[in-house]
This record gives C-alpha cells, sequence and structure tokens, in this order.
C-alpha cells in the first residue's frame, strides 16, 4: 500500500472522531486514507514533518462571502483559504434568484476551494451593500423555490438579513417570505441581525430547530445580552429549542462582552465563522484563525474551538466527508500552529482582550493538495480601510505582526 501524502508527527484534534493526539494521517488522491498512531514505516510519495504542529480538519467557515465581480461584499477565496485553513466556505446569501447563476457558472467554477451556498430571500442578493428588502417585489418566494429546485446540490439554506438597513419600513415581511421558501424547500434558514427595528424577540420568533442565528455577538440593538450581560430569556429558549449560534465576526458584527455574557451563562457559539468579506479581512476580524483565538482568549478551550470551526458547521448543514478526518472524508487538512505569548485582539468598537494562544496557518490541503500562498487579493475601489484597521496595524496587533514579534 502506498500513500500520496504522510502527513507525519503533528497532534490531530478532530472532534468528529473524538480524537485528539499524536497521530499520523495518510492521503491518498482526494480522500484521508489512514490515521495511524505510527505510519513511520509505510510508503509515501511525499512526506511532510509536522513536529510541533495541530493536524485539524479543513475548516468550514460558516459564514462568508465569495461572490467577488459581481456583489459589494464579495471577495476571492483562494488566496485566504491558502494562508488560512478554510478549505469549505459557506457562502450565505450573496446571490439571489437573479443572479445565482453567476455564482456557480463564473465563480464556483473558477474556485478551488469548496463553495456552497444560501440563497438570499432577495433575488438580487447583495449586490449594495444594503437595502436588499426596501422593495418588496425582489422578495418572491415561488422565484426563490424554483431557483432552489434548479440548484439544490450547492444551495444548502435560506438567507436573510434582517435589520433596519437592511429592510427599511418593511419590517418583518422579509422574514416571513424567507420562512415560507425555507418551509416549502426543506432547508435552514439563516437570519442577521444588527440593529433593528425589527426587535430581537420579534425575530426569534420565526426560529425554528436547525435555523441559524448569525452575528449572534452583534453589539447593536438586536443584542442578545442586557446591559449587565445576561442573556435575554428568548435567546436561552431559542438554543434550547435548537436554533444554532453562529458567530459572523464581520466588520460590524462581535462584541466581546456579549459573547462573555452568553459564555458566563453556560451557551457556547455552535459555530465560529468569520463573516470573511471584501471589508472585515482588514481586521479586527482578519480570518479564522484569528477568530478562533479570540474566542480562547475569552475561556473557550481549544477542542471546543476547533468543533466549532470544522466538525459542527458541517453537521449543521449536513456537509458530508468534510470538517473532519474520517478515512473516506475528503483531504482537507489545516496545519496550524499555536503560538504561546501575550497576544492582543479587538472586537469591532476596539474593546480588547488579551490572550496567551494565537492559531496561526502553516499549510492548508484540500483534496489532497498544497493551496500555493500567494498575496491576498486587491480591494474593491469602494473599500476604503476603517481608521480602526489603521489603529490595530499601527499598534502591532495584527496577527501577522503579533506572530513575529513573538516567539
Ligand atoms: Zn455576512
Amino acid at each position: 500500500m502506498r500513500y500520496d501524502t504522510i502527513i507525519h508527527g503533528g497532534t490531530v484534534i478532530d472532534p468528529a472522531n473524538g480524537r485528539h493526539g499524536r497521530f499520523d494521517v495518510a492521503l491518498t488522491r482526494d480522500r484521508v486514507a489512514a490515521v495511524e498512531p505510527d505510519l513511520s514505516h509505510a510508503d509515501a510519495h511525499q512526506r511532510i514533518d509536522a513536529g510541533g504542529l495541530l493536524v485539524l480538519p479543513g475548516l468550514v467557515d460558516l459564514h462568508t462571502h465569495v461572490y467577488h465581480g459581481v456583489t459589494y461584499w464579495g471577495i476571492e477565496p483562494d488566496a485566504i483559504a491558502a494562508r488560512s485553513g478554510v478549505t469549505t466556505w459557506v457562502d450565505v446569501g450573496s446571490a439571489g434568484a437573479y443572479n445565482f447563476v453567476g455564482l456557480r457558472e463564473y465563480v464556483m467554477r473558477r474556485t478551488d476551494s469548496r463553495v456552497v451556498t444560501f440563497l438570499n430571500i432577495s433575488a438580487v442578493g447583495l449586490t449594495a451593500p444594503f437595502g436588499e428588502h426596501y422593495n418588496l417585489d425582489n422578495c418572491d418566494v415561488d422565484i426563490c423555490c424554483a431557483v432552489v429546485a434548479q440548484h439544490r446540490d450547492i444551495i444548502v439554506g435560506i438567507k436573510a438579513r434582517i435589520e433596519e438597513k437592511t429592510v427599511g419600513t418593511n419590517g418583518l415581511e422579509p422574514l416571513r417570505r424567507a420562512r415560507v421558501v425555507a418551509d416549502r424547500t426543506g432547508l435552514p434558514l439563516m437570519v442577521h441581525i444588527g440593529s433593528g427595528p425589527p426587535a430581537l424577540d420579534e425575530v426569534l420568533t420565526y426560529l425554528n430547530a436547525g435555523d441559524i442565528l448569525t452575528h449572534c455577538y452583534t453589539g447593536g440593538t438586536m443584542r442578545i445580552t442586557h446591559g449587565d450581560g445576561t442573556p435575554h430569556p428568548s435567546i436561552i429558549a431559542a438554543a434550547k429549542r435548537g436554533v444554532i449560534l453562529d458567530v459572523g465576526h464581520g466588520a460590524g458584527s462581535f462584541d466581546f462582552a456579549v459573547a462573555e455574557g452568553m459564555l458566563a451563562a453556560g451557551v457556547l457559539p455552535d459555530a465560529i465563522s468569520t463573516d470573511m468579506h471584501q471589508l472585515s479581512v482588514h481586521g479586527p476580524m482578519f480570518d479564522m484563525p484569528t477568530c478562533m483565538s479570540k474566542f480562547m482568549a475569552i475561556g473557550v478551550s481549544l477542542d471546543d474551538v476547533v468543533a466549532a470551526a470544522t466538525q459542527r458547521p458541517a453537521q449543521i448543514l449536513n456537509l458530508r466527508d468534510v470538517g473532519t478526518l474520517s478515512v473516506g472524508a475528503y483531504a482537507d487538512v489545516a496545519l496550524m500552529r499555536q503560538l504561546t505569548g501575550t497576544f492582543h485582539f479587538y472586537d469591532i468598537a476596539m474593546a480588547s482582550r488579551t490572550g496567551t494562544s494565537l492559531l496561526r496557518c502553516e499549510r492548508t490541503i484540500l483534496n489532497g493538495r498544497t493551496m500555493q500562498r500567494r498575496p491576498d487579493p486587491e480591494p474593491a475601489p469602494w473599500i476604503q480601510k476603517r481608521p480602526y484597521q489603521q489603529h490595530i496595524i499601527d499598534q502591532g496587533h495584527t496577527p501577522d505582526q503579533m506572530a513575529q514579534g513573538c516567539c
């Protein structure tokens, strides 16, 4: 038996199989071929020394925007995948019914990373930064259902952004229609919250077990904790009935105090996701390993952050053969270094927390092949770095700067 690749000597963390320890991982073609304590005598075309590294399943990012060239937020994923370990990108609602085929034909066909999608209830998707539900003519239930039926292989959910900037004076009506599409198609509904109206409690009444609340730690008026950090009873009830809490950090949607309030109440995020887009990539979000490190800084264990970035999102969306190093799964692997030191992390209001671990991706393997490092894509002309983003750079607190200054 000759394997294509053996990843040797690393610490495997594979929550789907309850593994955390020293294992060798063998890959053949695009699949995981073996995971054993010692494969040093096995034959392989290529050996990768993973001594001192964490060997994780390729990360599954539950909230991203990859529809570049057509939408305000969309970003090319492959360069970021190669440096961050994300091999499965869930594009949530960049495309609506009118422009969904373009996402499939013009973006996904040219992208190496694995991409699955949520269809926006608004047929124009996220072409512009906000306002997609101002005109309810764009929220057509029948057209949405028809597009889902045509692209069922890559549409895994329905998306609606519900806050004042997106619904205008239309209140809950776009959400009501998204609920109908989700029910008719049997797909999960992902709802984005921020600053209302509507109010959080009204929105939560539309969410059932398996539906996803994203930007769950927003500091906006729809925030899920009171000023003293205690959770709203409605969010605890929602979590109890099986509503999924997804981070979706983004450029405006992560408040340390809200996350800490929920952790203090014993509620962990189901999924740690980036809301990677044209603006958030410039920080303080930066990338998936940085988001995972932030949760470690506020007390979540390494095993729990890995589960929330791999096995859990795959399970939530019923994605087979990703987010795990099971034999037979796709050969998607993230090799990470856990740096130790003193690291400063920021939320979007520039509140900071200090952590002792910084995760950095050293190599991303997709379908059995190492992804080539390349510079990040240039920002779109309408993207200007914000003052808070420049501030982090000036402080020397970008992940690159912190990694260089450490160890
Ligand atoms: Zn988003």
